[in-house]
């Protein structure tokens, strides 16, 4: 439902929970965050229901101090609204963490293949195909970004995704079919958002994501491709109105 990511130098849980707080007017039933820690480990908690339980969580058991990270506010359409189905999903290793918005239509085929392949999956969400999968697409060579284009390219359905990777601890990628995904662009720092309300108080400066683009976002710049690795042709725009 709600996604928020961000690479800069402050820190990143905060951005990224007052972001998802920003977009709690949209609705949603479970809510949750990953960082990347400064020792490159990555952390996640996640809890149903309200954003208030998951700032709990993450006050009882404070998350080492990281400047990348991502936040997801979740509406169940694949599994029951629980700890386990909230985002973010990982892989085998609890090396790679994504965050989805919308709903991958083939995952029933997905899942089954990646059984075959001895992948263990914890939910019954539509997600948690696309972690195991960019797990196998790294493993193939490149970084983050071209295992997402991989990836994307196998998805059917409609999907807005952010994923982050202990192996390309200064990156956080970005994928959109069908559903929405926008990059704020600041200084030092670069924010991702299924809606400019996340990061507007940070900076008003947009760029929006075409159909089947991912972005590569760090904290000193931000790369648009298709799903093929060329440069894409992307909307910048000033924000200026309020929201
Ligand atoms: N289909 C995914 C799920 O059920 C994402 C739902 C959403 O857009 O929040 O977990």
């Amino acid at each position: 439902c709600g996604i928020v990511g961000y690479v800069g130098s402050r820190p990143a849980l905060d951005v990224v929970v007052e972001g998802l707080a920003r977009l709690e007017y949209r609705g949603y039933d479970s809510a949750g965050v990953a960082l990347l820690a400064e020792d490159a480990t990555l952390v996640t908690a996640k809890r149903a229901g309200k954003l208030v339980n998951l700032r709990e969580a993450l006050a009882e058991e404070p998350p080492p101090a990281g400047t990348l990270g991502m936040g997801h506010t979740r509406w169940a359409t694949h599994g029951a609204p629980n700890d386990r189905n909230a985002h973010p999903h990982t892989d085998c290793t609890g090396s790679v963490a994504v965050v989805h918005n919308g709903i991958i239509e083939n995952f029933a085929a997905l899942r089954s293949e990646l059984e075959e392949l001895g992948h263990k999956l914890v939910s019954e969400t539509d997600t948690e195909c696309v972690a195991h999968l960019l797990e196998d697409e790294l493993k193939s060579g490149g970084n983050l970004a071209d295992a997402m284009r991989r990836v994307c390219r196998r998805l059917e359905g409609a999907f807005t995704l952010v994923a982050v990777h202990t192996g390309d601890p200064d990156l956080v990628v970005g994928a959109r079919r069908n559903s929405p995904l926008v990059v704020g662009v600041g200084e030092g720092e670069n924010f991702l958002a299924s809606d400019v309300a996340a990061f507007i108080e940070h900076t008003r400066d947009a760029i929006e994501l075409g159909q089947d683009q991912v972005v590569e976002l760090r904290a000193g710049g931000v790369t648009v491709t298709d799903l093929g690795g060329a440069p894409a042709t992307v909307r910048e725009y000033h924000v200026d109105w309020d929201v």
